[in-house]
Order: C-alpha cells, then structure tokens, then sequence
C-alpha cells in the first residue's frame, strides 16, 4: 500500500511510523525545512501520552509537574501540590524529532520544504505538489490546525492562541498556575507553566484580537517587568472532533479532525492515539477494496474511546463561557472550603476531564449549598 501524508506535526509522523513498521510505502509531506519547528505548544502532556508516541522521556521530558495553583486575580486563589508528578512539559522540537527518526528507521520518507495540497474534487483523491501530482492509495491529512479550518471556517471553533517565554526564577518549578478572569480573556483561561529553570511559558487564546495585548497585560499584572524572550502564535481547536474522519481513500489524523480537548485545546494525547487507530485498521486492510471498511473502523474506534469524554468537555466549555468573574470565584472559594484540589489532583486525569466532574459531583452531593455547583451539575448533565 503506497500511502502520502500531508503534515510532518506528531500525528503524520507517528501515523506514519506505524503504517511503515508494517510493511507500507510511506512518504510524509511537510512544508516546513525542519521536523518541529516552529513550536506553538505549551507542551503539557500525561505519561499515557509519552507512551501513545512511544518516545523515551529522558530524550523529551524538560520539567515535571507536581501541583497546580488556581486563581482569579485579587480573588480566591488555591494551591495543591502532590508528592507524585502529575504532568510533563516536553520539549515540542525534539518530541517532533523522535518520531520523525523512529518514522525514517522503519523505512519511511520524508519529503521537507514543500507545500502539498489534497485534491478533494478528484476521485480517488490525489496530492497536488508544485512538481504535479502524487498518487498514491492512501491519503492522510494530518496538516493540523490549517486543514482543520480549511473544513470548518467557522467562527469560534478555533481560537487565536499566543503564548510568551518569560525569564522568571522565582515562579516554583514543578506547580502551574491557571488563572481565570473574564475582564481579561471572557474566553478561555490563562496559563502558567515553568518549561525549564529559567523560563515560564505564559499562554492563552482569544476569540477576537487584541489577543498579545491582552496576554502582556496579563502578563505584567503576574510577573511585572520580566523580560520576554519569545512569542508564539497558533491556532488553538476548541470545537472538538470533527466528523467525518475519512472522505473516500483520505482519512483525517489529529487536529486536522478536530481530536482535541475543547477544555484545553490540548491535542497531543487525542491525536495520537488516533495515529495509532488509523493505522492500525489501514494495515488490516488487505486490499484497497478495505480501505474504506479500514477507515470508518477507525472513526468508530476513536469515537467509542472519546465521543462522551469531548462531548462533556464541550458542554463544559460552553458553561465556562457563561460564567462571570463573581460564580468562578464562588466556584474557587468552593473549591478551597471543602479542601477539594487534592482529591482533583490526585484523582482527576490529565486527558479525562470528565473525571474531575465526577470527583466535584461527589462532594457537591455531599454539601449541595452552593447553587453554582449545582447549577454547573444540572448544566453539564443536560
Ligand atoms: C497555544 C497552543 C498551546 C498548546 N498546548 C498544548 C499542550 O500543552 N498539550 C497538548 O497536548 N497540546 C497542545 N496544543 C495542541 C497541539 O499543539 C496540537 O494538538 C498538535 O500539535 C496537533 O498535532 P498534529 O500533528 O495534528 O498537527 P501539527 O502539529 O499542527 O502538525 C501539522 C503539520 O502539517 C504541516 N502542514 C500543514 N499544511 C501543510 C501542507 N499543505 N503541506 C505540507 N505540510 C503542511 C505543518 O507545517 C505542520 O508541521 C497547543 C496548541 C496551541 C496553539
């Protein structure tokens, strides 16, 4: 089986490893010189995610996460720290790298430098190179955020992400902060992470511009005159899986398909996982006849692995949307009364979201006093 893929970002590359550890002929596309850069991500994974990829963390992992502080500026502020690691923050660059030389070890291709196109109104599909065209059986769209947005334009399912290093030592090392405050961002919470000994990496994403401004307000409200060493801006998919996965013999792999957590963006775990999915039903397929059985295979597994798990975090987005700055602060003075972010931490999942409801809705029963929680509750479950 002759298989292309558009997009040298994780998912075509672990996608494509696995497709060539099993005997098919792959060649990845990707338009940029070099395999992971730029980098737009905060790079907060779990270990399910590093072992998904199959990549060693002593050649990735930068900084490991213990505890996470929560908080609304000059509002409630709570704090838990485990004595276990609870996330990792890897270095996007060399993960990218890891897979591209675990890609090329099983005998795949790498064309860089060079923008491909999938041709949709040709049957089968074809790729579209400035030199002509490509055909091979199989096509994989793994071209991220941008093929994401070419199928779905619409406004809201993406938002405009901006990140800053800042040069901080005095943030602790191995706990993240995560502030709300709908004066600065009505859409999406703002971000903390320590990357290395020296650096914090500060982030967020805005439906509307002027999303760096907001961000450097932010920023100098949390770390006042730090020097910022770089930025990075990207897209950030918050709508959720979008269906379907494959159109003819092209499938769609990671952000392309919309695999993503609609609570983060964070993409890395969902798309990964997808890589392994679609590859593995493509390599069952014996022949090009299958293709199609191989890929609706593939979307059904995904979805029975993820569909409640992003519906839930879709629901909870939009509850998030319509909070104020006054119920996030009932909901984080709640959080702090009942002594509720240890249990989040040590029980909550890092690519399940939905557990930390379970582990709220259990003490919320409990007391059942606070009316935004139940309302948060009643809102989710409807
Ligand atoms: C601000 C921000 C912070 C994030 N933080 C996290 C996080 O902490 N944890 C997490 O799990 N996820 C995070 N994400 C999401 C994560 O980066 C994505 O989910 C992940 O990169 C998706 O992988 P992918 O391979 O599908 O796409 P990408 O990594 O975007 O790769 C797509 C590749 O395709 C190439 N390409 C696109 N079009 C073409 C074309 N026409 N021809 C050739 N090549 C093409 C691109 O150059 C790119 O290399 C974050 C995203 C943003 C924007």
């Amino acid at each position: 089986m002759r298989v292309g893929i558009l997009g040298g970002g994780p998912a075509g590359l672990l996608t494509g490893a696995r497709l060539a550890s099993g005997d098919a002929d792959v060649t990845v596309f990707e338009e940029h010189r070099e395999i992971g850069v730029p980098n737009h991500c905060t790079s907060v994974i779990s270990r399910e995610t590093l072992a998904e990829a199959g990549v060693d963390p002593e050649r990735t992992v930068v900084s490991r996460l213990r505890g996470v502080q929560l908080g609304i500026p000059g509002g409630a502020v709570v704090r838990y720290k485990s004595d276990e690691v609870r996330a990792l923050v890897i270095d996007r660059p060399s993960f990218d790298k890891e897979l591209a030389l675990s890609f090329l070890k099983g005998g795949g291709e790498i064309e860089l430098g060079g923008r491909v196109e999938i041709e949709f109104n040709q049957r089968p599909h074809v790729l579209k190179a400035s030199d002509g065209k490509i055909e091979p059986d199989v096509l994989i769209d793994c071209g991220g955020a941008k093929s994401f947005l070419r199928r779905k334009p619409k406004a809201g399912s993406a938002l405009s992400g901006v990140q800053f290093d800042v040069l901080d030592t005095d943030m602790e090392r191995d706990v993240a902060e995560i502030w709300v405050d709908k004066r600065r961002n009505p859409d999406f919470f703002l971000w903390c992470v320590p990357v290395n000994s020296e650096v914090v990496r500060i982030g967020s994403a805005w439906r509307a511009s002027p999303a760096e401004e907001m961000l450097m307000k932010f920023t100098m409200w949390r770390f006042g005159s730090a020097q910022v060493v770089s930025k990075y801006f990207g897209p950030l998919i918050v709508s959720g899986y979008l269906l379907p996965f494959f159109d003819g013999n092209a499938a769609f792999v990671g952000d392309s398909a919309g695999q993503t957590k609609p609570t983060t963006g964070g993409g890395l775990r969902y798309g990964l996982m997808a890589a392994n999915l679609a590859a593995e039903a493509l390599l069952e397929a014996s022949s090009l006849i299958d293709v199609k059985h191989a890929l609706s295979d593939y979307q059904r597994n995904w979805l029975g692995t993820w569909k409640r798990e992003v519906d839930w975090q879709r629901s909870a987005r939009r509850l998030f949307r319509l909070m104020g700055n006054d119920e996030l602060n009932q909901v984080l003075n709640w959080i702090k009364e009942e002594v509720i972010l240890p249990d989040l931490v040590e029980g909550g999942k890092l690519d399940h979201h939905a557990s930390l409801l379970r582990i709220t809705s259990k003490k919320a029963l409990l007391k059942s006093g606070l009316s935004v929680v139940r309302s948060l509750i009643l809102g989710l479950s409807s």
